[in-house]
């Protein structure tokens, strides 16, 4: 089973007027983030490692800041279009977790729900999320809201999968060869294109 994994950072600073998201919820608090779209830090975070992780580029090249369509945008879009890079690349996420950088609002009451709802939006379980704050302490920062985010992704082929493509067989002819090739693929693809041929040697010489 092969494994990958993904990192991703983003920051927006604090904006008077504006809905608090993170996470994909709405958070009751004074100010929210600066942004072409909802501003959503965590959200943002989370779609760069997932892209990263499956070497698709990062959220500007999907959505470019400069787009009149993303204005506002619902940021879990962008997870979703980074999500659906992650299934075509043949990967499920393992786990993630994410630290939130942030003077106000407190984030230790909320963490909960913030997992719940991240974790429905992933469509993985509240135990393989992480969600974790600090506060900007020496870093100068205090109006500005900063996210990290790590992902570990695995192959989707299962191991037992991959067990029932192993198998030896005594074939005679090449016609008997191919029979029991076809036997192990279902009969779905046409044989004659892999050019298989009967061993020109005593396998049994090999052991
Ligand atoms: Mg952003």
């Amino acid at each position: 089973m092969s494994m990958r994994i993904g990192y991703g950072f983003d920051s927006h600073v604090f904006q008077a007027g504006v809905p608090l998201m993170l996470g994909g919820l709405a958070v009751e608090h004074a100010e929210g983030l600066a942004g072409h779209s909802d501003g959503d830090v965590l959200l943002h975070a989370i779609t760069d490692a997932l892209l990263g992780a499956v070497s698709a580029g990062d959220i500007g090249s999907f959505f470019p800041p400069n787009d009149p369509r993303w204005k506002g945008a619902d940021s879990s879009v962008f997870l979703q279009t980074a999500l659906e890079e992650v299934a075509t690349a043949g990967y499920r996420i393992v786990n993630i977790d994410t630290v939130l950088v942030m003077a106000q609002p407190k984030i230790a009451p909320i963490a909960g729900e913030l997992r719940e709802r991240v974790a429905q939006l992933l469509g993985v379980k509240p135990g393989e999320v992480g969600i974790k704050a600090k506060t900007p302490e020496g870093l100068g920062l205090d109006h500005t809201a900063i996210a990290h985010c790590t992902v570990l992704l695995e192959s989707l082929q299962a191991p037992e999968a991959l067990g029932e493509l192993v198998a030896t067989a005594e074939a005679e002819s090449e016609e008997e060869l191919n029979a029991v090739v076809e036997g192990l693929v279902g009969g779905r693809h046409d044989m004659s294109a892999l050019g298989r041929k009967v061993t020109p040697f005593d396998t049994d010489d090999l052991t």
